[in-house]
């Protein structure tokens, strides 16, 4: 047989290898050694034990886990059509191949031999309570009418949601904006004409005469909302942004989600009655920590009813100033990002750019090692060499403080390009896997869309999105930093998704301590740090807004839990109409007709945030009350860390996250820290 980089993979991915033609061999054989092994454990072995059963699947699935990994992260990262297609042609076996083992009566007995054997550990049985738990998410007891009926479903759901991702990165790759007036980009910051520039002239639009081009990426697309003077180009962009992959807009009708939407919707709802579910949010609950639907209600209802008032007000000032210092008549959603900047420079003469020279990116990733090295006592070095599949794309190793043993290693591709799904997140390249016949170590993708350097200048970031990289850093230690020996609860593996967010976020609190600040915020030119009171400034401005920003993931949240929620086969999705309802009841900003928010949510739509977008919220909670032991006990004590770094993030899914939280923390969280943190008064 020919060599396929895909299988022959004993260590890391060999990225500069892989071609859209390995992707398809590469998994049919896996997928059919897999097979052959389940075949052979569950006819082979009379008596399943851990050793001798679990153990074996667990390394197996490794084997798909590693060969997969790649590619789909390079679907994200490096995406073509050829590989795109060969993504897209796994999908449905890959789906196929889940919905057999996770209705394979034989294998669902064995795990239950297994789980009722006495000499288990905690992480052996909560690795099999979440087995036999995923086995009857499944459909294990199901008929094999019903089986057949959920197999197909599945498979469907996989197309659908992988379609809906493809739609919105082809209509936000769509569209581009050439500019040969400078006059119409008055106002945008010296970072964002350079990318606007850089982007004209990889576009042949060199030379005579200058022109800009603006696209729909994060980083051209968030100065033009904040910075352009031009009313009519940000209506322009806005409308285009927020119209993405739907029947509005600039591309109507090319790349429509909203059938999309509709099935997706409907297979779900489908799905979960065939489990017994009485609909898809209840589905959803069964993996998480939130025990009910009327818990999650409850909890964003709670937090709507104590930041509406606050809301109100954030949109009342930022109105009155516009019309007041700018004698803007109507506040309209494209004005509202560029009047809100306006403000918080007039109070608190502070804004994103003034902080930009101070956070160059390499000094930026230095000072977030070292405040992960003296949290955590780890030690981040840097590999010059590897094999990669962007220049952009950079390697480390994480050790042991103490021993030097090496912990785990990253990837990181930090810049926004064409052809690289947008916003930033963390990926499993391998877990960790210690059994008598492997040690592997975790390895994880950093991913993230900062604007990249243009010319000679290094790429520096704004706050926003230095907070953003600590942000997934969290999860990648959680992922890399892990003991736990088995994958399926290793690292972020079988964490609640709900808690999932427990570690990113609460890293994210180091982005405004004065004594890790000083780390690393540094002028790129003077080596200067952040003078005192710029950096009193910031502070002050922490909260501008954050009623109106809490109540606008809270409507992300109600959304996405009542849509799914309340569906009902007779009436459709109902979408919008659900959306509006929400609206009324938690929204201060009232986006206009035409606008497709949900056509773009690609989260609940395409990612696993069904009926979980909540998650971000609930975990918001435990974070905030976690960084508050910091608080009381100093931002970089030493016993505080550990104590995160043992209970928290070395635990991974290997014990239920509350039992965990309460063992860190020494009681269970109360959501006061996060409203004194957002400066919502309680
Ligand atoms: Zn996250």
């Amino acid at each position: 047989m020919v060599s396929n980089p895909l299988l022959d993979n004993p260590g890391l991915p060999a990225f500069s290898q892989i071609r859209p033609e390995h992707v398809e061999p590469a998994i049919d054989a896996r997928l059919a050694a897999c097979r052959a092994e389940i075949e052979r454990l569950t006819r082979e072995v009379p008596v399943p034990t851990w050793e001798g059963f679990v153990e074996p699947l667990e390394e197996m699935d490794d084997t798909l886990s590693r060969t997969w990994s790649p590619v789909g992260h390079l679907n994200a990262v490096l995406n073509s059509d050829a590989l795109r297609a060969a993504y897209n042609a796994c999908l449905p076996k890959l789906s196929d191949y889940g919905t057999e083992v996770g209705q394979n009566e034989d294998l669902f007995r064995a795990y239950q031999a297994v789980a009722a054997q006495e000499h288990l550990d905690a992480t052996q049985r909560k690795l099999l309570d979440n087995a036999l738990r995923d086995f009857h998410l499944s459909g294990v007891d199901l008929p094999a009418d019903k089986k057949a009926r959920y197999k197909a479903i599945s498979q469907e759901l996989s197309q659908l949601t992988s379609k809906y991702s493809e739609n919105l990165l082809d209509a936000t790759n769509a569209w581009s904006k050439l500019i040969t007036d400078p006059a119409e980009l008055a106002g945008l910051p010296e970072s964002a004409l350079a990318l606007a520039r850089q982007n004209a002239e990889q576009r042949g639009h060199t030379g005579d005469p200058a022109s800009w081009v603006l696209t729909l990426d994060m980083p051209s697309y968030l100065p033009v909302m904040t910075y352009a003077d031009n009313r009519d180009l940000r209506f322009e962009v806005y409308q285009a942004y927020g119209t993405r992959a739907s029947d509005q807009g600039p591309h109507a009708g090319q790349w429509d989600n909203g059938e999309i939407m509709e099935q997706i919707l409907a297979l779900r709802h489908e799905l979960a009655q065939l489990l017994g579910f009485a609909n898809y949010a209840e589905r959803s609950l069964a993996t998480k920590m939130a025990k009910s639907p009327d818990a999650v209600l409850a909890f964003l209802q709670d937090l709507a009813r104590r930041s509406v008032a606050q809301a109100r007000k954030d949109l009342q000032e930022v109105r009155d100033f516009a019309r007041e210092q700018h004698g803007l008549g109507d506040l309209e959603p494209w004005d509202l990002a560029y009047y809100s900047e306006k403000l918080r420079v007039y109070r608190y003469q502070i804004s994103q750019e003034e902080l930009r020279p101070y956070f160059p990116v390499s000094r930026v990733l230095e000072g977030l090692f070292q405040v992960i090295e003296r949290l955590f006592r780890v030690r981040i070095t840097q590999v010059a060499t590897f094999d990669t599949y962007h220049p952009d794309v950079r390697f480390y190793e994480i050790r042991d403080g103490v021993t030097g043993g090496l912990r785990g290693q990253f990837y990181l591709d930090p810049f926004a390009r064409a052809n690289k799904r947008g916003g930033a997140w963390m990926d499993v390249c391998t877990n960790r896997l210690h059994t008598a016949r492997c040690d592997q170590i975790p390895a994880a993708y950093l991913v993230c869309n900062f604007t990249p350097p243009v010319g000679d200048k290094p790429s520096l970031l704004t706050h926003t999105e230095v907070i953003t990289l600590f942000h997934e850093f969290g999860h990648g230690l959680h992922h890399m930093l892990t003991r736990v020996d088995y994958p399926a609860v290793a690292g972020i593996n079988g964490v609640a998704w709900d808690a999932v967010e427990l570690p990113s976020q609460f890293m994210e609190n180091w982005c405004w301590e004065r004594e890790s600040l000083d780390l690393f915020a540094a002028h790129w030119e003077t080596g200067e740090p952040i003078p005192e009171d710029l950096y009193g400034r910031m502070i002050e401005a922490r909260n501008f807004q954050s009623a109106m920003q809490m109540v606008r993931q809270l409507e992300f949240a109600l959304f996405d839990f009542r849509v799914h929620l309340e569906y009902d086969p007779a009436q459709g999705g109902r979408i919008y109409q659900i959306l509006e309802e929400v609206r009324d009841q938690v929204a201060v900003v009232r986006p206009p007709a035409f606008h497709r928010f949900a056509h773009g949510f690609s989260h609940v739509f395409s990612g696993g945030y069904a009926a979980g977008y909540y998650s971000y919220k609930w975990a918001e909670v435990l974070s905030a009350d976690a960084f508050s032991l910091f608080e009381e006990r100093g931002v970089f004590d030493p016993d505080t860390g550990r104590a995160f770094r043992e209970k928290i993030l070395e635990k991974g899914g290997s014990r239920d996250a509350m039992e965990l939280y309460v063992d860190f923390r020494g009681r269970e969280p109360t959501t006061d820290a996060l409203l004194r943190h957002s400066g919502i008064a309680a």
